[in-house]
């Protein structure tokens, strides 16, 4: 198959992809100079944060992640990586990580950031997990990587966090959102989270990027990243909701992008609308950090560990 846009132009080039949803066959050149528009169109769209925002990025080592911050970085963002490691022993898996991180840092010339769980806290994600008597790893690791990339923001002066979620990432949360009626988060569930009561905005520039996309950008521009995902990810039940959107998407291209987008047009404003009255935020007695609850649910898990060991 050869590239489409070269074919306009009257030559004839080898496509590395194909996107099948936008019937769109690109060489190496053109995909990587259409993924880079495509980023800069949904930050624009979204409104996530101009040239003048110092933008955190978080990075896991992993593909997506990596891929964003090269793309940042390539269309004129000013771009900090800021990398939790959480002392993950199994496969060398954080020790791995973190090391490409650094070198991906020195590769573009970028300061790395980065928060050792083990050294601030005294423990590993796992050990906390087990400590505080939780079977779900993945689920205390997210509010402990949200609580400590808050916590950066609000010490380093940030106010943008990007993270490389894509479409097969949301459209997999918003499956399993929908299968559960959460309506707290279906009502979240966005491109931007606004900056408010003290946390920093989130933004996603890669909502709308299928894995095989970001996977495709990171091999078109050597970026070496961690092929093996977290040991803890074995039993996610996200992957499940992946592959029934992989099956459909297989019988029905677009169908992924088709969820999401109308979901964020047609479905989500009617469940904004009744998160408006919930969310009073307070400050943490122990930490100062914004909370529901008196003691935020990180200094709980913390203490509980606390009083257990
Ligand atoms: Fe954390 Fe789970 Fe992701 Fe591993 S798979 S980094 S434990 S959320
Ligand atoms: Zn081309
Ligand atoms: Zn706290």
């Amino acid at each position: 198959m050869n590239c489409k846009i070269c074919k306009s132009k009257g030559k004839r080039t080898k496509a590395v992809i194909y996107i099948r949803h936008h019937r769109l066959a690109l060489c190496e050149e053109h995909f990587i100079s259409w993924f880079e528009k495509q980023t800069q169109r949904t930050i624009k769209t979204f409104r996530m944060f101009s040239k003048k925002d110092k933008v955190l990025v978080a990075v896991s080592g992993g593909k997506d992640s990596l891929s964003l911050w090269l793309a940042l970085h390539r269309l004129g963002y000013e771009t900090y990586g800021f990398h939790v490691s959480l002392g993950i022993e199994e496969w060398e898996f954080s020790r791995k990580s973190l090391e490409i991180c650094q070198k991906f840092a020195e590769r573009i010339g970028r300061p790395l950031m980065v928060f050792n769980l083990r050294e601030e806290f005294g423990y590993s994600i796992n050990e906390i997990a087990k400590g505080a008597g939780r079977k779900d790893v993945c689920s205390v690791c997210g509010t402990f990587k949200r609580y400590i990339m808050n916590k950066v923001c609000r010490e380093k002066g940030f106010k943008v966090v990007a993270t490389g979620h894509n479409l097969d990432d949301e459209s997999a949360l918003l499956l399993s959102n929908t299968i559960r009626w959460e309506i707290g988060y279906l009502g979240r569930q966005h491109p931007v989270l606004p900056e408010s009561n003290g946390f920093a905005r989130r933004v996603k520039p890669f909502c709308f990027f299928t894995e095989k996309e970001t996977v495709s950008y990171a091999i078109v521009n050597g970026i070496e990243y961690m092929e093996t995902g977290c040991p803890n990810a074995k039993e996610a039940t996200s992957k499940l909701f992946k592959k029934a959107l992989a099956m459909l998407e297989h019988e029905m291209p677009g169908t992924k992008l088709r969820f999401y987008k109308e979901f964020l047009k047609k479905g989500r404003p009617l469940f904004e609308r009744e998160l408006k009255e919930q969310l009073v935020l307070k400050e943490c007695e122990v930490c100062g950090m914004p909370t529901t609850a008196p003691v935020c649910s990180v200094c709980r898990t913390l203490m509980k560990l606390k009083e257990r060991c």
